[in-house]
């Protein structure tokens, strides 16, 4: 009796509820991965790649396996069950439209399907608001509920996941040919090698370890500190489920504000199943006019508007697939509500260059700046001048991401238009007081 284990987003065997359910059957298990066009890894491939590559490690060395192929999901996955004779395939619910797809296409094979929690912390729709809804509109009521919560305990690894005989050694029925040909950094469309942040579960434990050690303490003050970087920078592990945010949740107790943001992603999780179009159209709508300046949308994205602090956010996006989380808020307010551009073009450039790009964590951020979303913030703009003065006190971000400002003191390199414009560097594509 064979059950296919389908990965996606949770690359990991450790807190893998639907891995640990399978290798307790007392059946065969077949791990899968499938490289789906129609989820392009963009930026993210070299850390994808890095993530399949340790997970068929840690499969292997639990007696076990990775088999990747190419193609359409539900289609690969299918086709894998009649070459094993699997009966079921086990998989993480997901929430996202595509995923959701996905789930709805499976379920109509002749195949049994089975949905487990393990992608977020608390799963959506367990809890729901007391005045009836399918979803938490507001983030507060639902942190009250979500603390309050009773959660699952953190699984151990199978210690064995038993492949079926043939497939034990040399991967007969040409199942090696997804393996090798689909491992390869350089075969994944779209790829470009990231220098600084290697993928995978290992890589994910040592960095959460590292932040339970020296990083939690100093998070509730240091958090919005740009040039300190003291946040736990364990998104794209938990984008990618290297990381089971449960498990990470596990290392500080509820109120800490660190577990307070994991509930932040817990909860655009749960709106994005209720609201599928999270990406796409506004949550709560709000009539406006978008301006329509393509001049100024690629300057945002190349980090040349000539506001230091807004070019300092973007180069660091542009540099490391990845952005301080005031950052974002800064350079996403800029766009949206100095600029007038419509939210939307800025969460397609987020989508494709983050490391953590997350149709709901994306989504919901960006409703949320454009004022669209849960929370709606009417009227209310950022001053990326009184942020920087605020967040960046002596300029350190401004000075690591814009070396054209690098030779600058703090007020000047914040304003440099002050002095006359500094040679290369922009003059700002708005006024700001
Ligand atoms: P920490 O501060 O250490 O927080 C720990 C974890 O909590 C994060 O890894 C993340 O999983 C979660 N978290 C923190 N803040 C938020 C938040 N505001 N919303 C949801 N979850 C949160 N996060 C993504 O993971 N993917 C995205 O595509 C994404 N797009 C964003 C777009 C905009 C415009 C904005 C303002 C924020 C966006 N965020 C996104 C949220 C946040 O900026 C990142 O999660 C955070 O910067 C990641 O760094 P960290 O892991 O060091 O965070």
């Amino acid at each position: 009796d064979t059950v296919i284990v389908l990965f996606t987003r949770d690359l990991r065997v450790r807190d893998h509820p639907a891995l640990t359910a399978a290798c307790a059957r007392g059946g065969h298990v077949v791990p899968l991965f499938v490289l789906d066009p129609k989820v392009p890894a963009g930026r993210r491939a070299g850390f994808l790649t890095d993530c399949l590559a340790d997970l068929r490690a840690s499969l292997r060395a639990r007696a076990g396996d990775l088999l990747v192929r190419r193609g359409d999901t539900v289609a690969e996955t299918m086709r894998l069950a009649a070459e094993v004779g699997a009966s079921e395939v086990y998989a993480s619910a997901d929430v996202s439209a595509l995923a959701r797809g996905r789930e709805r296409r499976l379920a109509g094979e002749r195949i049994g399907l089975r949905l487990f929690p393990g992608l977020t912390i608390v799963p959506p729709r367990e809890l729901l608001p007391s005045g009836g809804g399918d979803h938490y509109r507001v983030f507060t009521p639902y942190w009250r509920a979500w603390a309050a919560h009773p959660r699952r305990p953190v699984l151990p690894a199978p210690s064995r996941v038993p492949l079926p005989p043939g497939l034990e050694h040399g991967l007969e029925h040409g199942l090696e040919h997804g393996l090798e040909h689909g491992l390869e950094p350089g075969d994944l469309p779209g790829h470009a090698p990231h220098p600084a942040l290697r993928g995978g579960e290992p890589a994910a434990r040592a960095r959460l370890e590292l932040w339970r050690r020296e990083g939690l303490d100093g998070y509730a003050d240091g958090h919005d500190d740009l040039a300190g970087d003291r946040t736990s920078r364990l998104s794209p592990y938990l984008r990618f489920g290297c990381l089971s945010p449960l498990e990470a949740a596990c290392v500080a107790p509820v109120e800490h504000p660190f577990v307070r943001q994991l509930c932040w992603r817990d909860f655009f999780h749960q709106v994005t199943l209720a609201f599928p179009a999270i990406c796409r159209r506004d949550y709560r709508p709000r009539p406006r006019r978008w301006r329509d300046d393509a001049e100024a949308v690629s300057a945002w994205k190349a980090g040349m508007t000539g506001i230091p602090i807004v070019d300092a956010g973007m180069r660091q996006l542009l540099a490391e697939g990845w952005m301080h989380n005031r950052a974002r808020m800064i350079v996403a307010d800029y766009l949206v509500n100095h600029l007038g551009v419509d939210w939307r073009v800025g969460a397609a450039h987020f989508f494709d260059l983050l490391l953590d790009g997350d149709v709901a964590d994306n989504g919901g951020n960006w409703q949320w700046i454009a004022g669209t979303g849960n929370s709606p913030r009417p009227g209310r703009v950022l001053n990326p001048l009184r942020q920087a003065r605020r967040f960046d006190p002596v300029s350190g971000y401004i000075h690591r991401y814009v070396p054209e400002l690098s030779g600058l003191v703090p007020a000047e390199a914040r304003e440099p238009w002050r002095i006359g414009g500094v040679r290369g560097y922009p003059a700002p594509l708005t006024a700001l007081e």
